[in-house]
């Protein structure tokens, strides 16, 4: 047997990795797994190259609990460690110190729950821990490793009959919780749903005699080959809907989904879920759920993705998404970075695509999807950019403008004296119905704006297009308006000057020309001598200024 000291240079790493880790102690688990299934995908990787030529068999994962014993353990038929491979992986930690480790992470709150120890996060839920390993190389001689927690441990050789490693957990009296069945259940569910390698966890059950018995099937708790892997062309829509549902059972149906599949300048896979989007939209952020590689790392992308959207829903998966990092470094990644803008272009790009070659369809969700795509134009300049392409206006008839065509519908008759295009609008079509009328008497259009970040969004407008001015219906300057729109008769260009004239010219007495001189700009409708109805000037007026 051998015996030595963990190489690090303080007494005991242990108290350490507890006070750093303690809000997510049940990290470990991922942690493990993932090592199994590293261990594992190796394997194959050296059985493809050729390196390793015995059988794969079943490379399933395996995890058991003995509920009484507390003792927990991860098992997998991966490439296992040699003695060598123990002492080099397991005994020399990563750490050149404790100390260097309190330094450096001191004070950095945020990488609690986001900073894994790999394999010695263990020891936050155990009081012991064992490796008993076997290396996949032919006459390999299996040991075992043993830690109770203090810097001592010790190895020797066992008897093993499979290839791999199993890790056994004598869980901590603090860590009771990880002895129960539904505890770890639910955390295989959390972290290990989407991983590689078929993880089982006990044997199915089945109903019979009026109890749950178990079977001799294996309970898989994982989907190896996640949607979001699979190439988009190869999915059907109930595929997607019901992908949707597994992620997020109590939800609504989704409006519709994109899948990403980019693998430069850097990789990643997934399949966002446009949600329909209440007026209580704070509550529905952070539904995306991160993974690197199929291991989930987060969800809770705030920061990590542009705010906006964080309001969609569904997976990302990148292995340039580091695992065990805090999220400061993840908001300063540059990979994570590009991925921000990458996604941010394909929504762009996904919406703009569904209103051009689905218009009905586009507008029946316009009311759902408005409040996120205003959200994003007001907080995420790139995304405004691109927003003309696939922005609506709703007006109170329940009919959809495009800017573009909005501007066409309103700028002859709702153009006040300084040359700016006049939008109405109500915050309340119910309340404000009386004043919709009367503005709709005037031959105006009135929009709907009601959302909580239509201040926003007008302001946006606003200053985006220097002649658009927005006014709400009920406002007194509505009637103002309208005499500016007056007024605005009255001051024609030349063009609109030249048509008119012959209109009065035609209603004077012949001998009366000569001397009429029409003074437009002096013009007072009270006072001159029209003999048109007022009705037709008004008409007249009114197609002229769309000539003009
Ligand atoms: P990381 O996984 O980031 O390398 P860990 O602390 O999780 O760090 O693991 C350290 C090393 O121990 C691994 O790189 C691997 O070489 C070895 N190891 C851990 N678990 C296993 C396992 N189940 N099978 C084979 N090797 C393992
Ligand atoms: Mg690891």
């Amino acid at each position: 047997m051998q015996k030595g000291k963990i190489g690090v240079t303080t007494e005991n790493i242990f108290p350490i990795i507890k006070k750093f880790l303690y809000s997510d102690h049940e990290i470990f688990l991922r942690e493990l797994i993932s090592n199994a299934v590293d261990a594992t995908t190796k394997l194959k990787a050296l059985s493809s190259m050729g390196e390793f030529g015995g059988e794969l068999g079943d490379l399933t994962i395996r995890v058991e609990l003995d509920e009484k014993g507390k003792k927990l353990t991860v098992s997998d038929r991966g490439v296992g460690m040699t003695e060598e491979e123990v002492n080099k992986y397991i005994n020399q930690i990563a750490f050149s110190g404790a100390e260097e480790f309190m330094k450096k992470y001191e004070n950095q709150s945020g990488i609690i729950g986001h900073f894994g120890l790999g394999f010695y996060s263990a020891f936050m839920v155990a009081s012991k821990v064992e490796v008993i390993t076997k290396s996949y190389r032919e006459g390999a001689q299996a040991v075992k490793w043993a830690c109770d927690g203090t810097p001592d441990f010790t190895l020797e050789p066992t008897d093993k009959a499979e290839r791999g490693t199993d890790i056994v957990l004598y869980l901590a009296e603090d860590s009771a919780e990880f002895g129960e069945k539904t505890r770890i259940e639910a955390l295989l569910k959390k972290y290990c749903s989407f991983l590689p390698v078929p993880i089982a966890f006990g044997k199915e059950q089945k109903w019979e005699d009026g109890k749950y018995v178990a079977t001799d099937k294996d309970n898989i708790i994982n989907d190896t080959h996640p949607l979001w892997m699979r190439k988009p062309t190869e999915i059907t829509e109930d595929q997607y809907a019901e992908f949707y549902r597994k992620l997020y059972p109590m939800a609504d149906e989704p409006l519709f989904h994109i899948h990403l599949n980019v693998d430069y300048p850097f990789n990643l896979t997934g399949i966002l879920y446009f949600p329909k989007i209440k007026n209580n939209f704070e509550i529905q952020k952070n539904k995306i759920q991160l993974y690197s590689n199929q291991v989930y790392v987060t969800d809770s992308v705030e920061g990590i993705v542009p705010d906006f959207l964080t309001l969609l829903h569904g997976v990302i998966d990148s292995p340039d998404i580091p695992l065990n990092v805090s999220r400061s470094y993840l908001q300063s990644d540059s990979n994570v970075k590009k991925i921000s803008g990458y996604i941010t272009k394909k929504v762009a790009d996904r919406l703009a695509d569904l209103f051009k070659n689905g218009r009905p369809d586009y507008e029946n969700k316009w009311d759902d999807l408005k409040l996120f795509i205003q959200y994003g134009i007001v907080s995420e300049e790139k995304f405004g950019e691109r927003a003309g392409e696939f922005t609506l206006l709703k007006n109170t008839e329940g009919k959809y403008f495009t800017l573009d065509e909005y501007t066409e519908v309103v700028k002859g008759s709702q153009t006040d004296k300084n040359g700016k295009i006049v939008h109405l609008y109500s915050n309340d079509p119910v309340a404000q119905h009386s004043f919709i009328e009367a503005a709709h008497a005037k031959g105006y259009d009135v929009l709907v704006m009601d959302s909580p970040l239509e201040a926003h969004f007008i302001a946006f407008l606003e200053n985006k297009h220097s002649d658009w001015r927005f006014t709400r219906v009920d406002a007194d300057t509505v009637e103002k308006l309208i005499e500016k729109d007056e007024q605005l008769a009255m001051a024609l260009t030349t063009a609109q000057q030249q048509l008119l004239t012959p209109v009065f010219e035609s209603q004077l007495p012949t001998d009366a020309k000569s001397h009429f001189h029409v003074q437009f700009e002096a013009m007072d409708p009270a006072a001159a001598p029209i003999i048109i109805t007022q009705g037709e000037f008004m008409r007249r007026m009114k197609d002229m200024s769309k000539v003009g």
